[in-house]
């Protein structure tokens, strides 16, 4: 469809959304509360679903509509454009927001569960090799998706099925030996929306668990920044070599553009120091990609993902 049409076409046709969506439909809303960066232009359509239900039918009439649509979790790998989103963004509302123990040492989470929700409440049950989640701060939707994880352990290792819809509104039960996980990134298809997760850990004793999520916590605070506007490791580590050192040996790791900056205490993270666009982190990441490029031969590869239209 082309642009005028498009317009013309979502402005006859919003009314009859947001009728039947009523306040989970918001247009025009800004993005930037929802990405850790702070930063962002608004989404044409931003729909927060209650249920599975709604979500369901609101599928339905995205794909009647060839909208594009995106799903955002917590926003903390998440680096949003200047100029907003086109089409729709989904964000799961706190219902689905859920921890169940199945069984001793099994769980089912909703997938807009904090991560750390989710290792406090495996420690308050004694169930052990879930500690890392309380390092990451994502949800535990955007984690399955990215293969979230550190210290040696990833998501691939705790989870046992997800449930998603497709494009079409349709559930789908999947098992972990359908999904190929490799770093930082799954084989789930990125138009499927993951409802929930089966989570398997250890059953432990709890002060084992407890000194074990405070180590990693520790280990965390001392070597990564804290209370920054941030996506986490903006890079990909490459095979010989972790991204922040590629940075650090190609110079980069002082460059700034504006308030778009590189952490001192972990220069692969950059930063939204109070007043930078996405425009400028772009900038910063390209200079960044560039530099180590033409000094180590090295291709980064961005671990953070980049949503919206480009200038
Ligand atoms: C300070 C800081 C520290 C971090 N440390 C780590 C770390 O130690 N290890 C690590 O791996 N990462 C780390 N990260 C990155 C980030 O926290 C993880 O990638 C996290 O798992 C992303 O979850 P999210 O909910 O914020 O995802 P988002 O950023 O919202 O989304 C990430 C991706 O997942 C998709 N997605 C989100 N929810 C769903 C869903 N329900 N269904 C389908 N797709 C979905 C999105 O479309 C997007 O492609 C860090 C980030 C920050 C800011």
């Amino acid at each position: 469809m082309d642009e005028r049409a498009r317009i013309y076409f979502m402005s006859q046709d919003i009314q009859s959304l947001q009728k039947q969506f009523g306040k989970n439909l918001i247009l025009n809303e800004n993005l930037s509360k929802y990405s850790w960066f702070n930063l962002g232009g608004p989404a044409e359509i931003f729909f927060r679903p209650d249920n599975k239900e709604q979500l369901i039918n609101f599928l339905i009439e995205v794909k009647k509509r060839n909208l594009s649509k995106k799903i955002i979790g917590a926003g903390s790998n998440t680096l949003i454009r200047d100029q907003g989103v086109k089409g729709t963004i989904i964000k799961l509302s706190s219902k689905f927001s859920f921890i169940k123990l199945l069984t001793n040492d099994t769980l089912e989470v909703g997938a807009a569960t904090l991560d750390k929700k989710i290792s406090d409440f495996a420690l308050e049950n004694s169930i052990g090799n879930l500690e890392f989640l309380s390092c990451i701060p994502g949800s535990i939707g955007g984690s399955i998706m990215m293969n979230s994880g550190c210290y040696g352990t990833d998501i691939s290792e705790i989870l046992i099925s997800i449930k998603v819809l497709d494009d079409m509104g349709r559930e789908k039960e999947i098992k972990k030996n359908e999904i190929k996980f490799f770093y930082r990134g799954t084989s789930i298809p990125e138009n499927y929306i993951i409802l929930s997760a089966v989570l398997k850990g250890k059953i432990s004793i709890k002060e084992e668990v407890r000194k074990k999520q405070e180590k990693l916590i520790k280990t965390k605070e001392e070597t990564q920044p804290r209370r920054i506007k941030t996506g986490g490791s903006t890079f990909k580590n490459s095979i010989n070599k972790k991204a922040w050192e590629l940075i650090k040996e190609s110079g980069c790791d002082k460059l700034n553009i504006g308030d778009a900056k590189i952490s001192e205490k972990h220069c692969n993270f950059f930063i939204n120091n109070g007043n930078a666009k996405t425009a400028d982190i772009e900038e910063l990441i390209n200079k960044v990609k560039e530099q180590v490029h033409s000094k180590t031969g090295v291709a980064l590869e961005l671990e953070i993902k980049i949503i919206g239209d480009e200038i």
